[in-house]
């Protein structure tokens, strides 16, 4: 019999529509028909593969209105919000396919050799339920462009409009060059353990080191995105109106629940009073509210597991002597209202973990060097932000993570999307990101 997903909409827990569950012995199959497929798609010209690309996105394009609305009423984000996430999917798409065709191009060395850029096989693309296309659609193109077919395991959360989406794309692609799966965690341990080349992965740390363990056996390749814990510093000398603005948006942003959202603050004693009161005030006029609520802006939580452990985060900085200046851990589900915390410590579940949602976490520091190392102090290595002006540089540059902003947020259109440490694993976009998704190889001639 047919195990059916049931996907809600997490503003008002009503049934949106299922998808039928991949069983565990399905999910073999389909890596067969997907080894199968790659025999033809890596054959054919990587032009002839952009034309396909851009035929495949053009029959999604009349469609990005609905698919935002869907996207939104699954995952809980505002309509602006959700359309700007599917235009920049089904737009940039073949932007992505071009750009990886640039960079997949074989090259001559200066020693009679040539560098090839050759398909792996099978790539199974696993993502998460915040960002349910975009994140997808970066690891998606980058596979097929590089010849590889793909194996797509949206999240459990966000299965409906990843389902419409692809459904999209195959109208165009040769059958079984893209197929798509769903389950929770079960289907994607399988889909790890089975017959793929390369797992690209988006999703939390903890997922990410299970992935690394079941895919050493056949030292599968890998491409992980995962959790972050973003600090941001404010030196006394910042402009004190831009890094209240940048702390609010970027803590509270898709309701907290960004990879790179600002997660912990140190900001100079100096200043603190001042810059405390300026987040309050504008905090507090942040308002949750469901996707087609008026003038809401905080979204709700994905899931009651997910706001309960905000809940217990928030607790226990109380517990451990913060101070609430907003918000805080009476909260009714789906919702968190804004919550802005002052004198977090290491100690706290808060300063070490991912919260993903949306809260401001603030800590004073005296010297500089203190913040530094605070900052550093943590496994992962996402995006780091420092906001000043003298010596702004210089601090920026003692950051750990894979991507720093100085006095803005982090990541570049024309730059990899990279984490550091715990927080990624090989990395994504443009042509260094691009090449990952292939198997050099070194022709002499
Ligand atoms: P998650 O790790 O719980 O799940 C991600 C995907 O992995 C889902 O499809 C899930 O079903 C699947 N999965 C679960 N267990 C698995 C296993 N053992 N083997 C294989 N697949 C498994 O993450 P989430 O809750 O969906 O997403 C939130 C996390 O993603 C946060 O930590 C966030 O920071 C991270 N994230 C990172 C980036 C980035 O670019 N670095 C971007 C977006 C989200």
């Amino acid at each position: 019999m047919e195990m059916k997903l049931e996907s809600f909409n997490p503003s008002n827990g009503k049934l949106l529509g299922k998808v039928t569950i991949t069983s565990i012995e399905e999910v073999q199959n389909v890596v067969m028909r997907s080894c199968e497929a790659a025999r033809n798609w890596k054959n054919l010209k990587i032009d002839e593969r952009l034309d396909l690309m851009k035929k495949a996105y053009e029959q999604a394009k009349p469609h990005i209105r609905d698919m935002a609305e869907l996207l939104s009423q699954e995952m809980g984000k505002d309509i602006q919000r959700a359309a700007g996430e599917v235009s920049g999917t089904v737009l940039g798409g073949p932007y992505i396919a071009e750009e990886a065709k640039e960079a997949l191009q074989s090259r001559l060395t200066g020693s009679r050799a040539r560098i090839e850029y050759r398909p792996l096989g099978v790539a199974a693309v696993i993502s998460p339920w915040n960002y349910p296309l975009a994140m997808a659609n970066n690891l998606i193109v980058p596979s097929l462009m590089a010849g590889n077919t793909v194996v797509f395991k949206p999240s459990e959360e966000t299965p409906l409009v990843a389902d419409t989406f692809v459904r999209y794309l195959q109208k165009v692609l040769p059958e079984n060059v893209l197929q798509i799966i769903h389950g929770n965690g079960e289907q994607g341990r399988a889909l790890v353990e089975s017959d793929v080349h390369l797992i690209a992965f988006t999703g939390s740390m903890a997922v990410g080191k299970d992935i690394m363990a079941r895919a050493s056996g056949g030292l599968k390749r890998l491409i992980m995105e995962l959790g972050g814990n973003d600090p941001m510093i404010v030196l006394k000398d910042a402009d004190m109106d831009a890094a209240v603005r940048f702390a609010v948006a970027s803590s509270f942003e898709n309701a907290g629940q960004m990879c790179i959202a600002t997660e912990r603050i140190y900001v100079d004693e100096k200043i603190a009073d001042t810059f405390e009161q300026s987040v309050v005030s504008l905090a507090s006029r942040y308002r949750p509210g469901s996707w087609n609520m008026p003038g809401a802006n905080i979204g709700p939580i994905i899931n009651s597991r997910q706001h309960e452990k905000i809940i217990e985060h928030i607790r226990d900085a109380e517990e451990k002597g913060a101070r609430v200046l907003l918000g805080g851990s009476q909260q009714e589900k789906p919702y968190i209202k804004p919550t802005v915390i002052a004198d977090i410590t290491p100690e706290m579940i808060m300063e070490k973990e991912e919260t993903f949602g949306p809260v401001v976490a603030i800590s004073r520091y005296k010297t500089v060097d203190e913040a530094v190392e605070r900052a550093n102090d943590s496994v992962y290595g996402l995006g780091a932000v420092v906001f000043g002006r003298k010596d702004v540089e210089a601090v920026a540059d003692r950051l750990e993570a894979g991507m720093v902003g100085i006095n803005q947020g982090v990541g570049a259109g024309d730059a990899p999307w990279v984490g550091a440490k715990q927080s990624g694993f090989g990395f994504h976009g443009t042509s260094e990101g691009h090449r990952q998704f292939a198997q050099v190889r070194v022709m002499n001639y």
